[in-house]
């Protein structure tokens, strides 16, 4: 697995300096093998691969992680951020009924998909209709109802022998006039949001963009989906393109996810077409579906779940040791400016101060408001340059920083002195009121031990 061969690939070297080229390149290889077992196109993996090799190129080396997983680190951060970060949620109509169209190749599971969106969507306390515009296949019409009659949601089909509005009288039928009237209906019913299920063909053909592009354009859906079967691999990208040019979409839903394909076409698709990826199908049943989480997608492609696993809890670990540290200076009285900065640090990585701050009981009133908005980002900013600009050994003891001193870290860190004088005399009473606080709630002494 590529846990093993990184492994043995690399050697420990915590905590000094920057990452090497050799490390970086050594851990590049396994990751480029990995990505492309999972299927992704290579174009793609080139582009991604030189991104975090200059994006690792930057950091410095972790105290908690060897380089190794240090790089492993980076490609699934930028895994995740390409496959969408903080997912995209559905974007919805503000004068209903939203109108929610999907395209894709004959078997990529978009009916299918309509009767899981309709079943999800009705969780949430819409009302859906589906639309049945696939009136290739003989008995798509019907499938479509069946699995419309399973998520509780009505169907809109054509009329035996119906022709939509007519325009197009001959043949099996005018999809873009069902459309166009399933939509009239749902307005008049009062549907809130109407699912439009399309052909498809066994491979792209003009006929079949023609038709998805006339529906389109009829109905201007607010989210056109592009549904595409996980398990097609390499083909993803041709497909994606083809159907970017030839219909355009706003969205992807990977289905078929509960089969082996790694998933790299997720990859695929999102970096060639720069569309979000909405929903994932994995499973014949209705409730074989979710919204699509970055997160999985990246452990899944990359297959390294454990390593991930593992690279987290390194990372916590490494936090509660240095916090307990911290914990014992307090209570003796002994804590560094060094110290208090990294607190500052590792309560930022939680996510801005103030949302923290705001989450403790009591914190939302009065004073205490007052105070929490005194704390913000920019603060933690400005005492990190304050502190980086003195020695280790006023940091250690910044009662030695006498007045030029101050002069001197003010100019170096482009504040005031009195800037400095500020947190200087905070820290010192800061420590003061933490030893106290540490006497009375029994920190640090006899406390649980990290290591
Ligand atoms: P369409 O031609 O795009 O409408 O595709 P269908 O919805 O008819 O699905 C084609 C086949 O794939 C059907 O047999 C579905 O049951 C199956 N299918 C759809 N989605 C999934 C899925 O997420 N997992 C699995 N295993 N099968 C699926
Ligand atoms: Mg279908």
């Amino acid at each position: 697995s590529l846990s093993e061969r990184l492994g043995s690939t690399l050697r420990d070297l915590r905590g000094k300096g920057r990452l090497s080229d050799a490390d970086i390149d050594a851990t590049a290889r396994e990751i480029r093998i990995a990505l492309l077992e999972a299927d992704v196109a290579l174009p793609v993996v080139r582009q991604f691969i030189n991104r975090v090799k200059e994006r690792a190129k930057g950091a410095e080396v972790s105290q908690a992680l060897n380089p190794a997983q240090q790089v492993v680190k980076i490609v699934n951060e930028e895994l995740v951020g390409i496959l969408g970060g903080e997912t995209r949620r559905l974007n919805l109509a503000k004068e209903p009924p939203t109108v929610i169209m999907l395209a894709g190749l004959q078997g990529a599971g978009k009916t299918t998909l309509a009767g899981k969106l309709a079943r999800w969507l009705k969780g949430q306390g819409h009302t859906p209709l589906l639309v049945a515009c696939d009136l290739q296949r003989p008995n798509a019409v019907n499938q479509l109802q069946i699995v419309g009659e399973r998520a509780g949601v009505p169907t809109f089909a054509p009329h035996p022998g119906a022709t939509g509005s007519g325009e197009l009288p001959q043949g099996p039928g005018d999809p873009v006039g069902v459309a166009r009237d399933g939509i009239a209906h749902a307005r008049d019913k009062q549907y809130d949001v109407v699912v439009v299920d399309t052909a498809g063909r066994l491979g792209v053909d003009e006929e079949l963009m023609r038709q998805a592009s006339d529906i389109r354009t009829a109905v201007q859906p607010d989210e056109v989906l592009f549904v595409v079967d996980a398990m097609i691999g390499q083909d993803a990208v041709a497909t994606a393109e083809a159907f970017r040019d030839g219909v355009g979409f706003t969205g992807v839903v990977l289905t078929k996810l509960d089969g082996d394909a790694r998933g790299g076409a997720a990859l695929s698709v999102r970096e060639v077409t720069g569309q979000p990826i909405l929903f994932a199908s994995n499973g014949e049943k209705l409730e074989d579906f979710d919204v699509f989480h970055p997160d999985r997608m990246s452990s899944r492609i990359l297959g390294m779940g454990d390593l991930l696993t593992l690279i987290e809890q390194a990372e916590q670990y490494f936090d509660a040791e240095q916090s307990a540290a911290a914990a014992q200076k307090i209570s003796s009285g002994e804590l560094s400016l060094e110290d208090f900065l990294q607190q500052m640090l590792q309560l930022r990585k939680m996510g801005p101060i103030g949302n923290i701050l705001n989450m403790l009981p009591g914190a939302n009133q009065g004073q205490m408001k007052a105070a929490l908005d005194q704390v913000d980002d920019r603060q933690i900013d400005r005492l990190q340059a304050i502190i980086r600009s003195m020695t280790p050994a006023e940091r250690d003891d910044p009662k030695v920083i006498n007045a030029s001193r101050r002069v001197r870290i003010a100019n170096g860190s482009g504040t005031t002195v009195s800037d400095v004088n500020d947190l200087v005399n905070r820290f010192f009473e800061a420590r003061k009121m933490m030893k106290q606080m540490a006497g009375q709630f029994g920190l640090g002494g006899g406390g649980r031990s990290a290591t």
